[in-house]
C-alpha cells in the first residue's frame, strides 16, 4: 500500500491516554476513540486485527463450524436462563425516538455473550446421539457495559471475541473436548506470538460449575488479574482461587500482655487503628457482618491488611449470595456503630467465620463491640476459645503461602487473553436441550464455551511490545511486513523505489510504502518506529544499486543487495 493514499495519518503529538496501548495505536492511527471503551478500526489497525482473527479462525476451523450469529437477541432468551436479571454488564437497544418506537417499540439484549442464541440454534438441528459432539465458533463484536475502560483495547464497551460452543452426550465426552481445545488456544496464542508469556490459570467456575474455569493469562504489568504461581505443583492460580496461607506471626518469645479496651473514636481503617495503637497493621483485625440470601447473619474475621474474598466465603458457608449487614444489623448484634465489630462476646446466632490468618498471632487487636472502642492484646485460649476451624476466605496477597506446599508463591499482573469454561447443563437444561440415545431415552445435553479477546489480543500485544519511539509487531500481525521508504519522490531513486514496490507486492511481500512528497526523511522514519512494521527498507541516492536495511527490534541498519534483501525476508 502506498503511504500517500492511506486516509489517515499518524499523530505523534497525540494526547497520552491511561494505557500505552491506547496511545500508542491512536498516534500511529491504527484505532481512534469514539468514546470510552468504544474504538474505530483504521485501514493499519483493522489489518492487525484481521490477522489475529484469521490464526483464531484457522485454528478454531479445525475444532468447530464457523457461524455468525446477530449482535443482538429477543429479551425472551435472556430472560429464559434468568440471566436477564443477572448478568451486570448487559445493554439493550430500542427504538431511539418516537417514530422509531411507533414502528416498532420491542426491546432486545445487545449480546454480551452468545450462549442464549447457540442453545436454542444447536437444538433446531441436532437432537440424535449421532449428531454429537459438535462445536459453533463465531468471531464477533460483543457489548458489555463495563465500569471501567480506561485501558484502551483491553477493556471494551464494545469489543471483538471468538466465542466457541462446545456439545456432547456426557460429560466424559465434554473434558475430552475441553482438553482438545486448551491445545488449540495455545496454538493461537503460540502463533500470535504469545506463546512464552502466555500461562494457562485455574479460575472460578462462577455458578456452571464446581470445577474451576481455565484462563489464559498473559503476563503484563498492566493486566488487570493477579496470578499466584506455585512452583512446586506448577500451578497457577488466579487470585480468586488461590489457596492461601498467611506468613505465620507466632513469636516464641513474644509474652502474653493484659488484655485493655482503648477508646479509638472514629478510628475504623485498620491502617489508620494501628499507627493510632502503634501496633503493626498485621496485629489488627478486620470483622465484617454479613447476611446472606438464607437470612443469616454472620461475622468473618481476617487479619489486617487482608479483604474478605467473597466468592470464597460463599463456597465456605454454602450460601448463594452475600451482602454486608445494615448499620441497624451491626448496631443490633454487636451493640455498637458499625465500625468497631470483633469476634469477642457476639450473641450465639451469629455463626463467627474466622479466616486462619487470625489464628497464629499473640496479643492482637480486634474490635470490642462497643462503640469507639477497640480491644488490644486479644489471646486465643484466654479471651477467646481456641476456634475450632479456620479457613481460607481472605483474597490472597503477595507474601502468601500455598497452604499445602507451604512455598510462596510467585505473583504477577496477567491479562485474560482467553477463558474455557465447563458449562456442563446449566443452559441445557435453560431450554430444556435433550438427545435421544441408542435406545430412545432422552438425555440432557452437555456444554462448554470458549472464549479468545481478539481485541484484547491487539491491546495486549502492544502493551508488551512498544519502546519509546512505538510499536514492535510480530511479524505475522503485524499490518505489513515492509516500510519501505523513499527520502524524496523527485528523483531517480523514488523509481527504483517504486520498481522494488511492485515487485515485492507481486511475490506477495506485504508493503507499506512511504512515497508521500512533502514529508522529511526524519518524519518519515519516526512514523515507520511509530507504526512499527518489522523490516524497514530504504532506497534513496545514498544507496544506489543497493538498500538499507534495518530491523525495527535492532538500531544497526545494513547496505545489503536486493538478492540479499529477498534473502533477509524468507523469499
Ligand atoms: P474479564 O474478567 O476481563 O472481565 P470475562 O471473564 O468477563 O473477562 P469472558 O466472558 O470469559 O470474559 O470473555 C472471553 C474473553 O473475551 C476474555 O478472556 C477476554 O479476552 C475477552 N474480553 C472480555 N471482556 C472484554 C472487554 N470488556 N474488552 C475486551 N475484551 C474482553
Ligand atoms: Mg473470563
Amino acid at each position: 500500500m502506498r503511504q500517500s493514499k492511506l486516509f489517515t495519518k499518524t499523530d505523534k503529538s497525540a494526547k497520552e491516554f491511561e494505557s500505552v496501548n491506547a496511545t500508542l495505536l491512536q498516534k500511529g492511527a491504527f484505532i481512534k476513540q469514539v468514546m470510552a471503551g468504544v474504538y474505530e478500526f483504521l485501514p493499519l489497525g483493522l489489518r492487525v486485527l484481521a490477522k489475529i482473527e484469521n490464526i483464531v479462525r484457522e485454528e478454531m476451523d479445525k475444532i468447530g463450524n464457523e457461524v455468525l450469529m446477530p449482535s443482538i437477541a429477543p429479551k425472551e432468551l435472556w430472560e429464559q436462563t434468568g440471566r436477564l436479571e443477572k448478568v451486570d454488564v448487559l445493554f439493550k437497544a430500542s427504538g431511539a425516538n418516537k417514530a422509531s418506537v411507533e414502528k416498532n417499540n420491542a426491546e432486545y439484549v445487545l449480546n454480551s455473550t452468545h450462549e442464549e442464541v447457540v442453545t436454542p440454534l444447536a437444538k433446531s438441528f441436532n437432537q440424535s446421539y449421532k449428531d454429537f459432539p459438535f462445536a459453533i465458533y463465531q468471531i464477533q463484536t460483543k457489548f458489555r457495559n463495563e465500569a471501567r475502560a480506561k485501558s484502551g483495547l483491553l477493556r471494551g464497551r464494545e469489543f471483538r471475541m471468538k466465542d466457541l460452543y462446545s456439545f456432547h452426550v456426557s460429560e466424559e465426552d465434554l473434558k475430552r473436548y475441553y482438553e482438545e481445545a486448551k491445545k488449540a488456544y495455545t496454538t493461537v496464542f503460540e502463533r500470535v506470538g504469545l506463546g512464552d508469556d502466555t500461562v494457562i490459570a485455574l479460575a472460578s467456575g462462577g455458578d456452571f460449575t464446581k470445577d474451576f474455569s481455565h484462563e489464559f493469562q498473559t503476563r503484563c504489568e498492566t493486566g488487570e488479574d493477579i496470578i499466584f504461581y506455585s512452583k512446586k505443583l506448577d500451578i497457577y492460580f488466579n487470585r480468586e482461587v488461590a489457596p492461601s496461607k498467611a506468613p505465620s506471626l507466632n513469636d516464641e518469645n513474644e509474652e502474653i500482655k493484659a488484655r485493655e479496651d482503648v477508646v479509638g473514636k472514629g478510628i475504623i481503617g485498620v491502617q489508620e487503628l494501628a499507627d493510632y495503637l502503634k501496633i503493626p497493621v498485621e496485629k489488627t483485625t478486620k470483622t465484617l457482618i454479613f447476611e446472606t440470601d438464607k437470612g443469616e447473619i454472620i461475622a468473618a474475621a481476617v487479619r489486617g491488611g487482608y479483604d474478605v474474598d467473597e466468592g470464597k466465603l460463599l463456597k465456605i458457608i454454602g450460601a448463594k449470595s452475600l451482602k454486608l449487614a445494615s448499620a441497624e444489623t451491626v448496631k443490633k448484634i454487636t451493640g455498637a456503630e458499625v465500625g468497631y465489630a470483633g469476634i469477642l462476646n457476639l450473641p450465639a446466632e451469629v455463626k463467627v467465620y474466622i479466616d486462619e490468618s487470625v489464628a497464629n498471632r499473640k496479643n492482637f487487636e480486634c474490635g470490642a463491640n462497643k462503640t469507639d472502642y477497640h480491644s488490644i492484646n486479644i489471646n486465643f485460649g484466654r479471651d477467646l476459645p481456641e476456634p475450632e476451624k479456620v479457613y481460607d476466605f481472605k483474597v490472597a496477597k503477595e507474601g502468601d503461602m500455598h497452604p499445602e506446599t507451604g512455598e510462596v508463591y510467585e505473583v504477577f499482573r496477567a491479562a485474560e487473553v482467553g477463558n474455557i469454561f465447563p458449562l456442563n447443563t446449566k443452559f441445557s437444561e435453560a431450554f430444556d436441550y435433550k438427545y435421544t440415545d441408542e435406545n430412545g431415552k432422552e438425555q440432557i445435553v452437555y456444554m462448554g464455551c470458549y472464549g479468545i479477546g481478539t481485541t484484547r489480543i491487539m491491546g495486549v500485544i502492544v502493551e508488551k511490545l512498544n519502546d519509546e519511539k512505538g510499536i514492535l509487531w510480530p511479524e505475522q500481525i503485524a499490518p505489513f511486513k515492509v516500510h519501505l521508504i523513499s527520502v524524496r519522490t523527485d528523483d531517480e531513486a523514488f523509481e527504483k523505489a517504486e520498481k522494488l514496490y511492485n515487485e515485492l507486492t507481486e511475490k506477495g511481500i506485504e508493503v507499506l510504502w512511504d512515497d508521500r512528497a512533502g514529508v522529511s526523511a526524519g518524519e518519515k522514519f519516526a512514523d515507520a518506529d511509530l507504526i512499527g512494521t518489522p523490516w524497514r527498507v530504504v532506497v534513496s541516492a545514498k544507496t544506489g544499486e543497493q538498500v538499507e536495511i534495518k530491523k525495527r527490534s535492532e538500531s544497526e541498519s545494513k547496505l545489503i543487495s536486493k538478492e540479499e534483501l529477498y534473502t533477509a525476508l524468507g523469499y
